[in-house]
């Protein structure tokens, strides 16, 4: 399998991290793709570097004021006198207030969901550099066809699947798995997102709501009391010429393996009916038993065997890193799923 990486992504170096009320520890920082490399080099992997695609992948998904905004919005924060190493909100427009203000707060309330993607002075070449990631392991994967059903893994750091294409949000800036594929889908007639972070894929999710040749597909921790809390429900099945294209399956709290591929097995016969040309997995290794954030158990062998299971629809196939938030096992985790899927598939 191929691997793509990128030493870029350690540019975003956030300083900040809010939640239940007090700032803690950064929990989505540089280490953790250092310790994902470490597992893949002592698995074997061969890791290769990613072409730049230039702007167009990130501006067909993306608002251009929003990009605007990822690129200069550090500059014009410090230039402006505005405090602190980083750009935080501190208000959103809520469901009440619709007008757009001109000066730079309201400019990053408008354009964040939340106090968790804090942007410093070169994020944006590192969000640059992992949707580059996404999209050379996606044409990796698109030159083996026809006829040949590839795999590879884009190693992306900050992470993109609560990014959506204005907002920011949940440590993500630019989708690098929506990018991707709507990348392929220039190519291929339907692709497929399965995404198993332990969190809704709320920002995929809302970029391919109304569309039908990307079918969007996310198990997570059940929202009710997780983040992204206000989306990820089972009612929401898309709208418009999306209906019918979205599918949510929230577990209960803590679900360990066994029932996991249970539920696993339903959008895996979805993926199945709907027969894509692609997919896409949102591999986020935040599910994990030992986890800080604490949604769902699956323990390092469970990656094995979900990995298995995704690799016996035998398609061409796109692992996107998302999540995961103990360094001490996800070289361990990463080896365990990427080690699953080609024993399944019978090969390297
Ligand atoms: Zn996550």
């Amino acid at each position: 399998m191929k691997i793509i990486y990128s030493p870029d992504h350690a540019w975003h170096d956030p300083k900040t991290y809010f939640k239940g009320g007090t700032f803690h520890a950064p929990q989505e920082v540089p280490m953790r793709a250092e310790a994902l490399l470490d597992g893949l080099r002592a698995a074997g992997h061969e890791i290769i570097p990613p072409s730049d695609f230039g702007p167009g992948p990130r501006a067909a998904v993306h608002t251009p004021g929003y990009l605007r905004f990822l690129e200069t919005i550090h500059a014009r924060w410090i230039a402006g006198g505005l405090g602190g190493e980083e750009v935080l909100p501190n208000i959103h427009p809520g469901r009440h207030m619709t007008s757009m203000p001109s000066g730079i707060v309201g400019e990053v309330g408008h354009y964040t969901t939340d106090l968790s993607a804090p942007v410093g002075p070169r994020t944006w070449e590192a969000a640059v550099a992992a949707s580059n990631v996404a999209v050379t392991a996606t044409r990796h994967v698109l030159d083996g066809l026809p006829g040949e059903a590839r795999a590879s893994y884009a190693l992306c750091r900050p992470p993109g699947h609560h990014a959506f294409k204005d907002q920011a949000g949940g440590f993500c800036f630019l989708n690098n798995i929506a990018i991707a594929a709507d990348y392929a889908r220039r190519e291929v007639s339907r692709v497929a997102i399965l995404d198993v972070d332990v969190h809704h894929g709320n920002g995929t999710q809302g970029i391919f709501y109304e569309r039908a040749d990307v079918f969007t597909i996310s198990l997570h921790c059940d929202p009710s009391d997780f983040y992204p809390f206000f989306s990820g429900y089972a009612h929401e099945r898309g709208r418009g010429a999306g209906e019918g294209y979205n599918l949510n399956l929230p577990l209960p709290p803590l679900t360990a393996d066994d029932a996991y591929l249970e539920y696993l097995e339903d959008a895996l016969a979805a993926l199945r009916a709907y027969a894509p040309d692609v997919i896409f997995v949102a591999l986020g290794l935040d599910a994990f038993e030992k986890d800080p954030l604490i949604g769902l158990s699956i323990s390092t062998e469970g990656f094995s065997r979900i990995a298995a299971a995704i690799a016996r629809l035998g398609l061409p196939t796109v692992l996107v890193q998302e999540g995961g938030y103990n360094r001490d096992y996800l070289g361990a985790n990463i080896a365990s799923f990427l080690g699953g899927f080609e024993k399944a598939r019978g090969a390297r």
